[in-house]
């Protein structure tokens, strides 16, 4: 929920989402950019955070320069096409019948003229065509203790017996939830032991991770070919109950007793930082949120978990199960989220094509162009990657030790 100080602190919330569950790694080379990989609640919000940013730069672009935003304002990066032609194919891409840049919704006029700040913009010359407004700042609030790392002393005391036990993990994999004598450890997300394998990390570990790469998803904060640099938390919110201070510190600080302490004040290139999280206690319950106790259990009717999953931005609402929309099979292509890799980069092309269009002056974007990419793969190792890939390569070799890709659902194209 981004934050503007500037208004009273004012505050919306962009994002909220549930769930629980994420696709087994079996699973991921059918999923053609259509299936989420990981819809726990707090990695999918994060997902519709992204949503919410292309959906405000789609409006954006479609007002054109003189269009406002409450959040979200053009940078002087100039974006540039390939060719007459493509500027054509282009054109017909962003005005086809029924695209997204068509959505129109309010916006308040708001006088810019204030400094960019280093928590949302990079240092050099912005290269991303859009950005927060200046003292925007983002809070995650999460119901529970993220899995992994930062729950392992809640899920211990959870036990009937809450006495680590010392079984090695298997040689080929994280550990889930298990392994309790393991501490400050990179997981996989949590399943049952006869589940299919899943290669998610938890969102512990995710978290942890993004206090150096941002928050943004990679296809719509990538370098030149995304559309905002990156953004980082503020703050995670949790309520009391969920905080183990000594768990937080080693999961996420940059201190002494962090895992991250080495990557202290780091700073890369492309806008690429550290950005230690605040976390901060609520005394605040959430209504819905699962029982606490036998008591509690009790008093909300036996809940129990669910399949489903929720999400939802300011114009956007969708259920999901399995990770794709509700009533949909996973191989069907119009089963996909809009926060799924396939919509984002979609989206994220479309608005990149627009702009190149409605720019007669632009040159040639060059042939790593993430705009002339065919494959997802062949996107994500294109140039404009390559630094947010080093911060993340980075931080796996010294922090985040044992962090293994999941890998297989890269061979499609839009
Ligand atoms: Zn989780």
């Amino acid at each position: 929920m981004p934050q503007d100080v500037r208004q009273e602190q004012a505050m919306i919330c962009v994002s909220v989402a549930t769930g629980t569950k994420c696709l087994p790694h079996e699973k991921l080379g059918r999923a053609k950019g259509n299936v989420l990989h990981d819809w726990h609640a707090e990695i999918l919000a994060l997902r519709g955070l992204s949503r919410w940013l292309v959906d405000e730069c789609m409006e954006l672009a479609r007002e054109g320069r003189d269009g406002r935003s409450e959040w979200v304002r053009w940078t002087n990066a100039s974006v540039k096409a390939t060719s007459e032609e493509d500027r054509r194919k282009r054109s017909g891409i962003a005005h086809e019948q029924g695209s997204p840049l068509q959505h129109s919704y309010r916006h308040n006029e708001i006088a810019d003229n204030q400094a960019e700040t280093p928590q949302t913009t990079p240092t050099t010359s912005p290269i991303q065509p859009f950005s927060l407004l200046p003292n925007t700042k983002i809070h995650l609030y999460i119901s529970s203790a993220p899995c992994g790392d930062a729950s392992m002393e809640l899920t211990m005391r959870s036990q009937t017996d809450s006495t680590p036990w010392e079984a090695p993990p298997p040689s080929d994999t994280l550990p889930g939830r298990g392994n309790f004598d393991l501490l400050g450890v990179v997981r996989r997300k949590p399943a049952r032991a006869d589940a299919p394998m899943v290669w998610s990390k938890s969102c512990s570990d995710k978290i942890a991770l993004r206090q150096c790469t941002g928050i943004v998803s990679g296809v719509v904060a990538h370098g030149e070919g995304g559309l905002v640099p990156p953004l980082y938390l503020d703050s995670l919110i949790l309520p009391h109950a969920e905080i183990v201070p000594e768990a937080i510190e080693r999961c996420f600080g940059f201190g002494p007793q962090g895992r991250m302490h080495v990557l202290q004040n780091r700073t890369w290139e492309a806008g690429y930082s550290v950005h230690p999280l605040r976390v901060e206690a609520t005394s605040r319950i959430f209504e819905f949120d699962k029982p606490s106790s036998a008591t509690d259990t009790a008093e909300k009717g036996g809940l129990g978990s669910s399949n489903l999953s929720l999400l939802a931005t300011p114009t956007r609402q969708e259920t999901l199960i399995n990770g794709v929309l509700q009533g949909r099979k996973q191989s069907d292509i119009r089963g996909a989220s809009c926060v799924s890799r396939r919509r984002l980069w979609e989206d994220v092309r479309a608005v990149r094509r627009s702009i190149s269009t409605s720019s007669p002056d632009s040159v040639n974007e060059g042939r790593n162009s993430p705009l002339c990419e065919q494959t997802y793969e062949g996107m994500k190792t294109s140039l404009p990657f390559t630094a947010r890939e080093t911060v993340r390569r980075e931080v796996w070799a010294l922090a985040l030790k044992g962090w293994r890709r999941n890998e297989g659902d890269e061979e499609w194209t839009l």
